[in-house]
């Protein structure tokens, strides 16, 4: 895979910050009641990434376990949701795309867990539709 320029991000009280160096591999937008809960949002877009590539630039944020195997982590001070990973999967990492500094760069191109969407959220027709998990 190529590198690119990094990307940067962090949480709101900037006591966590972020560094990818390289692009996402892919964005996607999540209806899961898991990451509903988690993140305080009915909808939350996440960019998929090499772990390798992805690195906390100084402090560390909080680990929370919120189902057998999958990490979630998030700022102490000031609560934003910053990362998801699966043990199993020691590969990727999925960062919250709304924390990078220009979220404006990682547009979903698909939506996952439609199964569980609330049913006043928009789905949007012109990104790919998964009714449950990514494969
Ligand atoms: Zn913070
Ligand atoms: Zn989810």
């Amino acid at each position: 895979m190529q590198i690119t320029q990094s990307h940067f991000g962090g949480c709101l009280c900037e006591a966590i910050r972020f560094e990818l160096a390289s692009t996402p591999l892919h964005h996607i937008i999540c209806h899961c009641q898991t990451c509903r809960k988690a993140i305080g949002a009915t909808r939350v877009a996440w960019a998929v990434v090499h772990i390798a590539h992805f690195k906390f630039i100084d402090l560390l944020p909080v680990e929370y376990e919120s189902s057998f195997g999958v990490f979630r982590t998030f700022c102490g001070k000031c609560g934003t949701s910053l990362t998801y990973r699966q043990a199993e999967n020691a590969e990727t990492i999925d960062i919250t795309i709304a924390s990078f500094d220009e979220p404006a760069l990682f547009a979903p191109t698909q939506e996952i867990w439609l199964d569980d969407k609330v049913h006043w959220e928009i789905q949007n027709h012109t990104l790919a539709q998964v009714f449950k998990d990514c494969e």
